[in-house]
């Protein structure tokens, strides 16, 4: 028989430890938490096999679930000596959800369950406090109503509100507990009045409610798109979490927390965190009373009046500090966790991984290294490559003025500029049309999830560091500001005031979520620079890896910037680019519309000393590291005037009629110029201009190679070719130029991997070339005949009906253009063993697409500049791996 329910508590926990998936990341630590004999409110799980057998079959759970959750509630009230609806002594629970991979937010809990007219009387008398007793049922009331019968929680807010106005109460502590009897019978009548039906009494109702609701959460809109951004399968499913209750709101020797083990936004060793006291659960995140600091340097630092728990409730900090080196100990990683406080006593109720930003996560890893705690190899792992983008950005100038509107936590690091929106759909939607946007909240809640990723950044004007903004934000890699306190919003005319200063939807301002100011207008940005636990970690990965990093960049800005980040070479210098500069577009243009090819040569000889001196610049900065440089390869309609008014320019440039110039325009035009006169055709085609271009490289070269004593390393790449002849033709008449220059240029050539067929007969063509550069975009497009320009129409269908995993032109498509790099690497590497290969798509950057290139054997990848680092962790951790 399956067994779908695992207990735990008391010491010991059910099921071997690591049963992540089985148990959910919640429960399997909850376990885990038990075994360690930490202190953990007992209960039991619920696996996700349950809730994948639920949608496999229609809905409905397996057979022996009722009998197995009855004999674990059995089991519970035997560990805790109470009765599951028993009025003199009621055990209540907590229903929590709780998936394999972390989703904050995503999944309700339900607390103080098993609460009814009787037991929360019975609740009182056994506390003594029947203040706490009603503050519980009425919280209660509020999330099932809510989370279970799907009211909302406004509707309970609104009746509270207006309860306290009438009777001038300003905080929720100055309620009696009469206050809350009255209150519970409006909530029990708000919910009759909605619904037609009474709140459930009976506690068992009530626990499978709200297990259905927690396994029904799973295919909530939220949690799907939570799942679509992470990259998380439906078929995962959630546990659900019973556990017994511990009260954090009985009163001051009580309290509720969360905590980091190490400071998530700056990876500082230094425990981290916020509490409340005389309170329960969410209170602390939900950012209704702003909470304390944990220790006592974190307070004298921000300057906060209120004691932090360190002061406070010296004996039980001094225990949950000892827990955390335990726990970070054990899972040798910082973690984030929920702890309550009851009468004095501490308990655990959740530990996890904690997330965190890019710079925390270099800093936590190089540190716990250094610590001895892991390897170097392990923090080499630890950092999610694609997360060093967020490093990789410019920030605030510290020494540029700022006009400062408005102060908050500085909740997520980085800086960013856009136009203020103030809800999530306009920010999903303005983003979608091509604008940078600031979300402008009062607090954020699940349902903004899609605003925050469409934003560039994210400005709350309630709650704390472990607010949800603040929270999802890191997690996003989104710079955040929370709890900017002096910022009124005022949704109904979109628009906020702080410091009297007023600031519309609209209107453009900068938030350095490193300081948590908000700026007015665009401040100042500095570029990045890689140093410190960077450099260090970037050293070990360097040290690991056996790919090289390569660059794909053409301007000297972009070079420079690619070798700072330690780019090993160029991988692919677009010459064309280098033509569309308004300077050279007029000679250029001039040589398509020449006659003949004395015109052409013509038009060429005025473009040859400014290519040459393109070249040396890159070569001066490159020095002897290669740069590879591919000649022409887009088809020449790419350079012409296509609207009236540029026609009309041109033609008074080049005192050509308007009548020619439409005309040439007419005869260089192709139905599917993808597939047409481009590449090494272009070469065939007019020699002259491949002639010239390689001769431009090769005198660069000896140039350079003169003045700086290092001669530049250069290897020429002919585009698209499809058969070795071609290629032994251009290779010809580049070898007659380089005949021709003094100071013995010297060159390799090789060609780009682009066509099907060229990657069939890569045997072939490696007689005559020296290297092989994949170049994956267009080699995804013609493998799969797939316009990559045209593809968003369905490339989304493909990918939600499962027909491809990923989009293949971010994510390397290994199974057929995999397959295709594979053969021509192996059927290459037959003619000539030392055959130089890399990638220069943009799949080069991407990190699942490296791990491949590093299998297959290849030489170097080559990315643009600003994912160079991303590109060496990447293939650092691909060598770890492969290990
Ligand atoms: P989330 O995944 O959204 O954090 P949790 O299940 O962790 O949801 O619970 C929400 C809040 O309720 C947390 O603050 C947690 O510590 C608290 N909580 C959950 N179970 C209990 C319990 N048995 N006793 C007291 N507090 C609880
Ligand atoms: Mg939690
Ligand atoms: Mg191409």
């Amino acid at each position: 028989m399956t067994k779908w329910a695992y207990n735990f508590g008391g010491g010991t926990a059910e099921g071997e430890t690591g049963l992540k998936n089985l148990l959910g990341g919640k429960g399997a630590n909850l376990a885990e938490m038990a075994n360690l004999g930490l202190p953990v409110p007992p209960g039991f799980t619920l696996t996700t096999e349950v809730c994948t057998a639920f949608y496999d079959n229609n809905q409905s759970y397996p057979e022996e679930l009722t009998d197995q959750v009855e004999a674990s509630l059995a089991k519970l009230e035997r560990e805790t000596g109470k009765g599951f609806g028993d009025k003199a002594n009621p055990l209540l629970v907590s229903v929590r959800s709780g998936a394999r991979a972390s989703m904050p937010g995503m999944m309700d809990t339900v607390l103080n369950l098993g609460l009814n007219d009787d037991t929360a009387e019975g609740l009182a008398k056994l506390s003594g406090d029947r203040r706490f007793a009603l503050d519980s049922y009425r919280r209660f009331i509020t999330m099932y109503s809510n989370v279970v019968l799907g009211m909302h929680h406004h509707t309970f807010e609104d009746i509270l509100d207006t309860y306290k106005d009438d009777r001038g109460y300003r905080l929720d502590t100055e309620l009696t507990a009469d206050d809350w009897a009255s209150l519970i019978s409006d909530y029990k009548s708000a919910v009759k009045k909605a619904l037609g039906e009474d709140f459930p009494q009976d506690p068992k109702a009530q626990l499978w409610g709200a297990i259905d609701a927690v396994f029904g959460s799973w295919m909530n809109d939220r949690a799907k798109v939570y799942r679509r951004l992470q990259d998380i399968p439906a078929s995962w499913g959630t546990a659900v979490n019973v556990q017994a209750m511990v009260f954090g709101n009985m009163g001051d020797t009580s309290a509720t927390g969360v905590a980091f083990t190490r400071d998530p936004s700056t990876g500082k060793k230094a425990y981290y965190g916020e509490f409340l006291i005389n309170a329960q659960g969410e209170d602390v995140v939900a950012g209704i009373r702003t909470p304390q600091t944990l220790t006592k340097i974190a307070r004298e630092e921000m300057g906060d009046l209120e004691p932090s728990m360190e002061e406070a409730l010296p004996e039980v900090y001094a225990q949950l500090a000892a827990v955390f080196d335990d726990l970070e100990k054990h899972y040798r990683d910082m973690q984030d966790i929920e702890f309550t406080v009851e009468r004095g006593k501490l308990w655990m109720l959740q530990t996890r991984t904690g997330k965190r930003t890019a710079r925390a996560a270099l800093k936590i890893a190089v540190d716990m290294a250094s610590e001895g705690m892991i390897s170097e190899d392990e923090a080499v792992m630890r950092v999610e490559p694609g997360s060093l983008d967020q490093l990789l950005h410019p920030t605030l100038d510290p020494d540029a003025p700022r006009d400062v509107i408005a102060t908050g936590l500085p909740a997520s690091p980085g800086a960013a500029i856009g136009v203020v929106v103030f809800s999530s759909d306009e920010a999903e939607m303005r983003a979608k049309g091509g604008e940078k946007v600031i979300l402008v909240r009062v607090e954020t809640s699940p349902e903004d999830i899609h605003g925050m990723h469409a934003a560039q950044a994210i400005v709350t004007a309630r709650g704390g560091m472990t607010s949800h903004a603040a929270v999802v934000a890191r997690g996003m890699g989104r710079p955040c500001v929370s709890g900017a306190g002096d910022i009124r919003i005022d949704y109904a005319t979109q628009q906020f005031t702080a410091a009297g200063r007023v600031v519309r939807a609209g209107d453009t301002v900068t938030v350095d979520g490193s300081s948590g100011q908000v700026l007015a207008g665009e401040a100042k940005m500095i570029q990045p620079e890689m140093s410190g636990e960077f450099a260090t970690l970037m050293a070990w990965a360097d040290r690991a890896r056996t790919l090289k990093v390569r660059t794909n960049a053409e301007t000297p800005l972009d070079v420079q910037t690619a070798k700072d980040f330690g780019a090993e070479g160029i991988g692919l210098c677009r010459t064309e680019h280098m033509f569309f500069e308004a300077s050279r577009l007029g000679y250029f243009r001039e040589m398509i519309l020449a006659e003949d090819e004395q015109g052409r040569r013509a038009a060429l000889d005025k473009i040859l000393p400014v290519q040459r001196d393109d070249f040396a610049a890159i070569f001066r900065i490159m020095g002897d590291l290669p740069c590879t440089i591919r000649l022409l390869d887009p088809p020449l309609h790419e350079f012409l005037p296509h609207s009236e008014y540029d026609v009309k320019a041109v033609s008074e440039a080049t005192g050509l009629s308007v009548g020619a110039l439409m005309a040439r325009a007419e005869e260089l035009h192709e139905t599917n110029p993808m597939l047409g006169h481009r590449g090494c055709r272009l070469g065939i085609s007019y020699p002259e201009i491949y002639e010239m271009q390689a001769r431009a490289i090769l005198e660069a070269q000896v140039v350079v190679g003169k003045e700086t004593g290092t001669m530049p390393i250069a290897e020429i790449m002919i585009p698209l070719i499809s058969s070795a002849k071609e290629l032994e033709i251009l290779a010809g008449k580049i070898a007659a130029v380089a005949a021709q220059i003094d100071g013995e240029p010297q060159y390799i050539i090789g060609t780009m991997i682009e066509l099907p067929r060229a990657a069939l007969r890569a045997a072939d063509i490696a007689k005559t070339a020296e290297f092989f550069s994949f170049g994956t975009n267009d080699l995804t497009q013609t493998t799969f005949g797939l316009s990559r320009d045209d593809s968003g129409r369905f490339l989304p269908d493909y990918v939600a009906q499962g027909i491809m995993e990923k989009d293949p032109f971010v994510t390397l498509d290994q199974e057929g253009v995999g397959d295709l790099i594979q053969i021509a690497a192996e059927r290459g590497r037959s003619t000539r063993k030392d055959l130089k290969m890399g990638i220069c798509g943009e799949h080069g950057g991407d990190p699942a697409s490296i791990e491949f290139c590093h299998r297959a054997g290849l030489s170097y990848v080559s990315c643009s500049p600003y994912r160079v680092p991303i590109a060496r962790l990447a293939a650092g951790q691909a060598a770890i791996n492969s290990i």
